[in-house]
Order: structure tokens, then C-alpha cells, then sequence
């Protein structure tokens, strides 16, 4: 992806003279300014500036910092962020709100890329990233789950999410929120939920109340699997299925007598079974997942919806 080349409705701003076009047009073209919020970029503004201040607070950012404001928005998060730091790079998917905020910020301060930040390589930026943002509710899983590709060049991240995706990021085994993105987050990352934001706090207004939360790579994994994606496949499978038992959930994996062996009850439920017992399970079963048995499983487990 193109770093600073910015497409706004004028053509493509990435000369000076785009840029100054891109000025003109926003200075004439009083329409185009006013942005109407688009729900399927899931736009919900944060206005409350005591919640800003709050986030700033908890990045606390030092000048030299590598932050990435993912979804910049209008720029209520970025404003006082480019106080804080010599340079800011940006990933927002709406061209219009690009194009505003590179008529607004020089390029030397803050570094536009605009596309889809599913599909953004964060490892081009650097290392050492300080992820911050006010984040798409409508993408939060996938988007969490291709972050965590680039946990090595993470410093950390801070996220505004929606509460039960909070809750269920930090969810510890035997919870009712503990699924396939509390194994998988806490997997790579410390996970710590730090305040609780209301629906008051943006236009326009959520159905959902939110919550701030970090995301702190582990300086060694706890436990590490031998082959993550292996991990990925057994654990998505366990809570495609979790009202079964372990057992009958993971029977493409392992029978009762090897889940006892590996010290795990069979008639547990997969919400039972904590990180430790997930990564020792994928790192019995190796390769032995249901595709290389007769009538596999595993393409149902990757088929199935994750219940994460
Ligand atoms: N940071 C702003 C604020 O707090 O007011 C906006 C937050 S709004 C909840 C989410 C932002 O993410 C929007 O600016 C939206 O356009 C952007 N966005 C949505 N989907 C995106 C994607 N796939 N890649 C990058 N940005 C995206």
C-alpha cells in the first residue's frame, strides 16, 4: 500500500500541487467538508474530550514514539497525539476523511495511508509500534486477529472497543466471554482492560457502551506453540462447538484417553480449558489435525462460524 498517496474526491493528492488543489477544493467546495458519518466504516466520532484526554493519558507518548492512530476519523484522537509526537502515521479507509486531514496536517507530521487496515502490513512502518485508535466496531475481531500477526515489531497497543469485546479479550477460562479472541489475544499479548467509555461519548451514538483497553506483547510467549496456526485451527474448532464437551468438540483432534493423558478432563467444556491447556493439546496433536484422518473434520471446524 502506498503510504502518503491520498485520493480525494479532486484526484489524487500526492504532489504539492495536488495538495494545494486538495486545499482549494476543501475552501470552495463547502459540500464536500461536511462529512455525513458512514455506518459501514462503523463512524462513530468521539466527542467527549475528557475521554480523549484519557487516551492520550494512558499511550502517554514520548516524542520520538512510532504511533500508528489507526481510523483517524475527523481527528479527535489525533490532534492531541500530533502534540505529543514528532510524527504520526495514520490508516483510515475513508478518502474523504484523508483528504481532510492531509489539508490539515503538513506530510512531515503526519503520514497518511490511506486503505484498509485489514489488509495494511504494519511491519513496513517499523518496529517498536505504538497502535492506538478508536477502532471500527464492525471489523473489531478480524482486525484484532491480523494486529496480532505483527505482535514482534508491537510495543503496544490501545484500543477503544466495544465493551463485550473488552470482555471478552480479557476473559479468563471458565467465563461466559472466554472464547477463540481471549485464547488467541492472550496468547500473544497481556491484555488489560482500563476504563469503561458510555455511548454518550460519541456521534452518533452507539447501541453499545465501550471500553479502553491495552494490549502489552509478552517479552517471551508464556507458552508457545509449535506451530500457531495449528493452534489457531484447534482452538477455533473447540469454540465452534462450545456446549459440547472437550471430547466430542475436539474428536478430530484426540480421543478421551490422549486428552486425559495431557492432564485435560474430556468432559470439560472448551471454555474450561485455559491457554496452557490449549497450547499442550496443538503440541500433542502436531499435524494430526481431522483433515489427515478418514472423513476429517477439519474443514468443518475451519468452515464453521468462530465463535470467538
Ligand atoms: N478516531 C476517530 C474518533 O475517535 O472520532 C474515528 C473513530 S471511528 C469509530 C472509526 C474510524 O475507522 C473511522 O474514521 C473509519 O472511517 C475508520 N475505518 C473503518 N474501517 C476501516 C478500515 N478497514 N481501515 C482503516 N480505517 C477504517
Amino acid at each position: 500500500m502506498s503510504s502518503q498517496r491520498v485520493r480525494c474526491s479532486g484526484g489524487v493528492c500526492d504532489t504539492a500541487e495536488a495538495r494545494a488543489d486538495a486545499v482549494s477544493w476543501v475552501a470552495t467546495a463547502q459540500p464536500a467538508i461536511v462529512h455525513r458519518p458512514r455506518r459501514r466504516f462503523g463512524q462513530n466520532f468521539l466527542v467527549d474530550r475528557s475521554c480523549v484526554a484519557r487516551i492520550v493519558q494512558a499511550l502517554d507518548p514520548r516524542p520520538e514514539d512510532l504511533v500508528v492512530e489507526i481510523g483517524p476519523g475527523r481527528g479527535a484522537v489525533t490532534a492531541p497525539l500530533l502534540e505529543r509526537v514528532k510524527v504520526l502515521h495514520v490508516v483510515e479507509i475513508d478518502r474523504d476523511l484523508c483528504a481532510r486531514l492531509s489539508v490539515q496536517y503538513p506530510r512531515d507530521r503526519l503520514v497518511v495511508h490511506q486503505g484498509d487496515a485489514l489488509r495494511f502490513d504494519f511491519g513496513t512502518l517499523g518496529t517498536g509500534l505504538r497502535l492506538v485508535g478508536n477502532l471500527p466496531y464492525n471489523i473489531s475481531s478480524p482486525l484484532l486477529f491480523h494486529i496480532a500477526r505483527f505482535a514482534p515489531s508491537v510495543r503496544d497497543c490501545h484500543f477503544m472497543l466495544q465493551r463485550e469485546v473488552v470482555d471478552r479479550m480479557a476473559a479468563a477460562p471458565g467465563s461466559r466471554s472466554y472464547g477463540r479472541l481471549s485464547v488467541m489475544l492472550q496468547y500473544r499479548f497481556r491484555v488489560e482492560k482500563l476504563f469503561n467509555v458510555p455511548a454518550g461519548a460519541f456521534r452518533p451514538t452507539p447501541k453499545v457502551d465501550s471500553a479502553f483497553v491495552r494490549l502489552a506483547p509478552h517479552a517471551s510467549l508464556p507458552v508457545a506453540a509449535r506451530d500457531e496456526a495449528q493452534l489457531g485451527e484447534l482452538v477455533a474448532a473447540a469454540f465452534s462447538q462450545r456446549r459440547k464437551t472437550v471430547r466430542n468438540a475436539l474428536a478430530a483432534y484426540a480421543d478421551a484417553d490422549q486428552l486425559s493423558e495431557l492432564g485435560i478432563d474430556p468432559r470439560l467444556r472448551p471454555e474450561d480449558l485455559s491457554l496452557a491447556d490449549f497450547v499442550r493439546l496443538a503440541n500433542a496433536v502436531g499435524g494430526r489435525g481431522a483433515a489427515s484422518l478418514p472423513g476429517g473434520r477439519v474443514d468443518d471446524a475451519k468452515g464453521a462460524k468462530p465463535a470467538a
